[in-house]
């Protein structure tokens, strides 16, 4: 993720920060309903209390695979969807699931096996999704859960903490295009952990699972979504289902969908996708804005030595994003700054965070940080790719100029703020996006590849890449 109207991000979370998440007790939640017999008392564990021990989260069970079945109902900016997951425990034996699922009207919780499918009891507090498993099954048992639900990520939870509008996960733009001056749109930004806001998942970076999505949307509308478009199949009811798959395992934060109105521009690379999705007013100037990426995926194959491993590359253009822009796997989405012309384009090119969202798709996407703890292993990579292709490109000026930017930037941050780069002790998980992760964690990269020399420092991203890939 780039920061850019991050600042602004960050200072709403701020505010949103004062209200304390409470202690979440199914205990308490089921003496509240009729029907409580049978079930057994489960506690789940307490939401960190301010600058706790801020621990990576415990697998207890492994999400294989996510399969959404999804449609948008514009008028009440809701989703309606059907998540078929496979799951199995992570090590012990597991009797329940716990998934993170915010502002969902839950339908019905239901076991597949083969053709078969039966009701699971199921307990929901607004976040959580307790589920309830026919019998108890052990790490060699995988299982299929289907959870039919509505996402309803502009209401806010009943008696749960604030949720803001920048953090709720899905985003309908112009949803009843009363604004003549807008595009109609939905996108989504996950990261942090607000993708559970319009499915339920294991909202956690430590979690790696392979994904389908379904999209059924009205034909005017093009969809993207990871990986590749399998096909796409017009119904009789005027819409059509875009039926997207992605084989390899990433984490449920880099999940992205969008719908709107958007020109492609189809680009290539080694006979890969590389594709622009603009308005078509900002489609004739696709090729001018991100016309760079299929030399940058060149430079950092090379660079990385790791050839591209996702099966495309897209990039998109939304309106009011709320940030720079996000590195979804196999399609990154970019704020509205990016809409330009070619006149634009004179004065100033977006390189800088096409490179750095690119670069992601190896730092951060293929390998990720284990929790956000460790946050500059994504973003102190990212942007020191700023840098390697500013090198690379226009010269080492460039190259050094940026790093003299970076460098104001942390240490103007340095003034009111020190702490360490990777660090277990914070309010807010959001508290992570700073100049300590993204700034100084490039600079100190660069100071380490100056010690080691050039052979060990690339030699060791790529070990770094090929040990813990996926
Ligand atoms: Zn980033």
């Amino acid at each position: 993720m780039k920061k850019g109207l991050i600042v602004i991000l960050l200072f709403l979370i701020s505010l949103a920060c004062k209200v304390e998440k409470p202690s979440v007790q199914y205990a308490d939640y089921i003496e509240d309903q009729e029907d409580t017999t049978e079930i057994e008392m489960v506690d789940l564990p307490s939401i960190p209390n301010r600058l706790e021990y801020q621990a990576t989260n415990t697998q207890l069970i492994d999400l294989l695979h996510t399969k959404l079945e999804i449609n948008l109902d514009w008028e009440l900016q809701q989703l309606n969807g059907i998540a078929t997951l496979q799951i199995k425990p992570y090590f012990y034996e597991q009797d329940k699931v716990i998934l993170d699922a915010k502002n969902f009207e839950i339908h019905d919780v239901k076991l597949i096996k083969g053709t078969d499918k039966s009701d699971l009891k199921y307990f929901y507090n607004g976040l959580e999704l307790l589920i309830k498993l026919d019998t108890v099954y052990d790490r060699e048992q995988a299982f299929f859960i289907e959870i039919a639900y509505t996402a309803k990520p502009t209401e806010r939870i009943v008696g749960g903490s604030e949720v803001i509008e920048s953090d709720q996960g899905l985003y309908f733009i112009n949803h009843d295009g009363s604004n003549e001056y807008k595009p109609t749109q939905v996108w989504t930004q996950g990261e942090t952990e607000a993708n559970s806001y319009w499915f339920p998942t294991v909202d956690s970076p430590n979690e790696r699972t392979t994904q389908e999505m379904y999209i059924t949307v009205d034909q005017k509308f093009t969809t993207l979504s990871n990986g590749e478009l399998i096909y796409s199949k017009f119904n009789t009811d005027s819409t059509r289902t875009d039926y997207w798959k992605l084989d390899q395992p990433h984490a449920p934060y880099l999940f992205m969908f969008a719908v709107g109105e958007f020109e492609i521009y189809e680009d290539s690379w080694e006979g890969m996708e590389v594709s622009y999705y603009m308005e078509p007013r900002y489609a004739p100037y696709a090729r001018n804005i991100f016309g760079a990426t299929p030399e940058m995926l060149t430079f950092f194959s090379e660079l990385y030595g790791l050839k591209y491993v996702w099966p495309k590359y897209a990039q998109i253009v939304v309106r009011d994003y709320v940030s720079g822009a996000m590195e979804n796997t196999t399609a990154s989405l970019f704020y509205e700054e990016l809409n330009v012309d070619s006149r634009d384009l004179v004065d100033y090119n977006y390189e800088k965070i096409i490179a750095h969202e690119l670069a992601h798709q190896w730092f951060g996407n293929l390998v990720t940080c284990e929790s956000w703890s460790n946050l500059t292993l994504n973003e102190g990579f990212a942007n020191y790719a700023e840098y390697l292709w500013y090198n690379h490109k226009y010269g080492s000026f460039e190259a050094e100029l940026h790093n003299m930017d970076e460098l104001e930037q942390y240490l103007d941050e340095s003034l009111e703020k020190q702490v360490d780069l990777i660090r277990y002790f914070y309010d807010d998980k959001e508290d992570m996006f700073d100049s300590h992760s993204y700034a100084k964690g490039g600079l100190i990269l660069n100071m380490l590849r100056d010690y080691v020399g050039d052979e060990a420092f690339f030699e060791s991203l790529n070990r770094y890449l090929i040990k813990y890939i996926y």
